[in-house]
């Protein structure tokens, strides 16, 4: 088979079959296709598309550039969570150990920020301590001892999509539903989780601005996990405006345990609980909806599911002690403050330019290489919705020694819309596929 024709017929609109995809996949994993053979039929599928059969093709092919974590050998139905990734998102960082005090094993295998929005590892690693390398004896002994674990995705994980999301990065072929559906479902399905629930992030911080995009996303990507044999659910959910109030590594770890506390932020809560919701149903623990929302208001109420992420930061070899001392954390003593330029409701907080305000202040990074600065970030006073006057504070912004701060003020203040009229409250959810 060469390469080339493998190209000139997805440019010229044709369907690829299994056996081309996995020549395509195997070529790039072992490098004897060069890269810029790779770009160029990333950019042909960028532009001329998938059908549902390729796509699932592609995902198999990719599965099977690399190692599939068995976890037959762990009791119950393994429910494995992905975002599409966004501002402010640290749903997982909550879900984990309330859907796992729920009785929902969860497994999590997870990446870093880039770009404008923050990584979940990226997170956890602020706990002083808190290890994410675990190998996968330690990650199923995590899972045996507390029914979840977050680490990062090992190198034996899809290597292809390693590859090939590099390469994309830097040949702007991220955009495309089959590639990312592609690259998302390969490595949950290579985690070994039985059953997937997926939060697609739709608006101005998100892969996805439109929610026809989202949708199209949701659907390809639970469509690949039903002929993969895993059972795969989506939220759609607004990325507008970032989630919860806290831009930042350490500061957004300070939202999670305030969540788990009861003091979480509403649009957050809402989609843990959604999520958790949805685990416990897939996973058997409760027949019906009711009666799960019951177990996750219990597990949060309770206190037990903080409990679990106490259990989960030290299995971890993370410090506990940072949920009732948050001074253990690292944080930025130096605070800006950005104020309301007039009176009215914030009628527009968008997330695209507050995650690059974060970036730009050292939260996140640019390329994978760059060191992250943990204690920095943002802290929205006001959210959409919300009565402002004039001179009031909206946001804190948390640096080190100035750098970033001017940059940071100008996106923010670009970031803020402030109306009349107050806008209508709508829920964070906006669709789900199954
Ligand atoms: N997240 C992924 O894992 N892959 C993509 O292609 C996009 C987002």
């Amino acid at each position: 088979m060469r390469v080339v024709e493998v190209i000139a017929r997805k440019r010229d609109g044709g369907a690829l079959s299994r056996e081309e995809l996995q020549f395509f996949i195997h070529g790039v994993t072992d490098g004897t296709i060069p890269d810029y053979q790779t770009a160029a039929l990333l950019m042909a599928v960028v532009l001329r598309g998938m059908t549902s059969d390729e796509a699932a093709c592609l995902t198999d092919s990719m599965v099977d550039s690399g190692q599939r974590v068995d976890l037959s050998d762990i009791p119950g139905i393994k429910v494995g969570k992905h975002s599409t990734g966004g501002v402010g998102d640290k749903v997982s960082i909550v879900l984990a150990p309330l859907a796992a005090t729920c009785g929902v094993v969860m497994p999590k295998m997870t990446g870093r920020g880039l770009g404008h929005t923050g990584g979940t590892l990226d997170k956890l690693q602020s706990i002083p301590g808190f290890r994410v390398d675990l190998d996968i004896p330690e990650f199923k002994a995590a899972l045996r001892a507390v029914g979840t674990s977050i680490i990062g995705q090992t190198a034996s994980l899809v290597p292809a999509d390693k590859k090939l999301y590099a390469l994309r990065d830097v040949t702007a072929t991220i955009g495309s539903i089959p590639l990312i559906a592609a690259s998302v479902m390969s490595k949950k399905i290579a985690e070994g989780s039985t059953v997937v629930l997926l939060d697609v992030k739709c608006g101005d911080g998100a892969f996805m601005a439109a929610p026809a995009d989202a949708r199209a996303l949701a659907a390809s990507m639970v469509a690949i996990g039903a002929r993969a044999g895993v059972r795969t659910e989506a939220l759609i959910t607004n990325m507008e405006t970032p989630l919860g109030c806290a831009v930042g590594n350490s500061l957004e770890i300070v939202e999670c345990l305030e969540t788990l506390k009861g003091r979480g932020p509403g649009d957050l809560v809402e989609i843990v609980k959604r999520l958790a919701c949805r685990a416990v149903v897939l996973a058997g623990r409760d027949e019906t909806e009711a009666d799960a929302l019951c177990r996750v208001e219990r597990a949060l109420s309770s206190g037990q599911a903080l409990e679990t992420f106490g259990r989960l930061i030290a299995q971890q070899n993370g410090d506990p002690n940072v949920i009732e001392n948050y001074s253990l954390l690292p944080a930025a003593k130096a605070r800006e403050q950005l104020t309301a330029s007039r009176d009215g409701y914030i009628t527009g907080l968008r997330a695209r330019p507050l995650g690059l305000a974060a970036n730009l202040l050292g939260a996140g990074r640019t390329t994978l290489g760059d060191q992250i600065d943990p204690a920095v970030g943002l802290i929205m006073l006001a959210k959409p919705g919300a009565r402002v006057e004039r001179g009031q504070p909206l946001m804190e912004i948390h640096h080190r020694d100035r750098h970033g701060v001017e940059a940071a003020l100008a996106l923010c203040s670009d970031a803020i819309t402030i109306g009349d009229e107050r806008p209508m409250p709508h829920s964070v959810i906006l669709d789900e596929v199954r």
